[in-house]
């Protein structure tokens, strides 16, 4: 029943990145799908969260910019679902800009938001930047590196520079689990989820202690942590070298 108002305009440049653009207001979606193709992207528009689940896995889009308020319902949904089963760059779209906005939709794991009324010109350069990231997650097996961190997760063997750190099983795994993300805030709850299997329920105090004999370990100063970084009320974020970069 949403098949009719799913358009993908035509002329979309052949294999630019594919940005699934999900906005409701055809004023705001069909000059900026076209500003989008003359930038070199290809688009695919939803115009329903409904929609944009099923875009999202038919076309496996490179980035989503998510407009916060759908017809049948909230942004926010659409970007906790896509999150559970993707790392794909999603920036929100919302109206207000408030703080609690922003918190929460990077606590669902949007990469960045912008607010309405917003320049194409800043959104593509918002869309640039989330590409540019990037969002490595490579099978179990493969090496990883983050600044001068290196990870082999076949192995679970890690290496800060020459030095092989010796690391607990849930150490390890924390650290896997923000280096997948690295650049990128990890929830508290992802965390609690994803390293310990338990679902979230308040008290994630384990997780603080493990966090902090990680960062002992890597050598992370408390005062001015070069790796850990500590997004308060969301959850940490493994800094990846290009945020070093002043
Ligand atoms: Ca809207």
């Amino acid at each position: 029943m949403y098949e009719n108002s799913v358009i993908s305009l035509p002329g979309a440049a052949a294999g630019g990145p594919l940005v699934l653009l999900v906005e409701d207001e055809r004023s705001i979606a069909e000059p900026f799908s076209r500003a989008l193709q003359r930038a070199g992207f290809r688009t695919t528009v939803a115009r329903t969260g409904a929609e944009a689940i099923s875009q999202f896995a038919a076309r496996a889009p490179d980035v989503i910019l998510l407009d916060l308020a759908l017809p049948d319902g909230d942004g926010r949904e659409v970007c906790r679902r896509i999150r559970r089963d993707s790392g794909v760059p999603i920036i929100m779209v919302t109206a207000s800009g408030t703080v609690t906005d922003r918190v929460v939709g990077l606590e669902l794991g949007a990469d960045d938001y912008v607010v309405k009324p917003f320049s194409t010109g800043e959104v593509i350069a918002r869309i640039r930047a989330v590409l540019r990231r990037g969002h490595p997650k490579p099978p179990d097996g493969e090496a990883l590196r983050v600044q001068d961190v290196r990870i082999d997760s076949g192995a679970r063997r890690v290496w800060r520079g020459d030095v092989e750190l010796e690391l607990t099983r849930k150490e390890f795994d924390l650290l896997l689990r923000l280096a997948r993300d690295a650049g990128r805030v990890v929830t508290r709850e992802a965390l609690m989820s994803d390293v310990w299997d338990m679902n979230w329920f308040g008290s994630t105090k384990t997780l603080d202690v493990h966090i902090g004999w990680l960062r002992r370990k890597l050598g992370d100063d408390p005062a001015d942590p070069g790796y850990i970084r500590t997004v308060r009320g969301i959850g940490f974020c493994l800094a990846a070298e290009w945020e070093r970069a002043q």
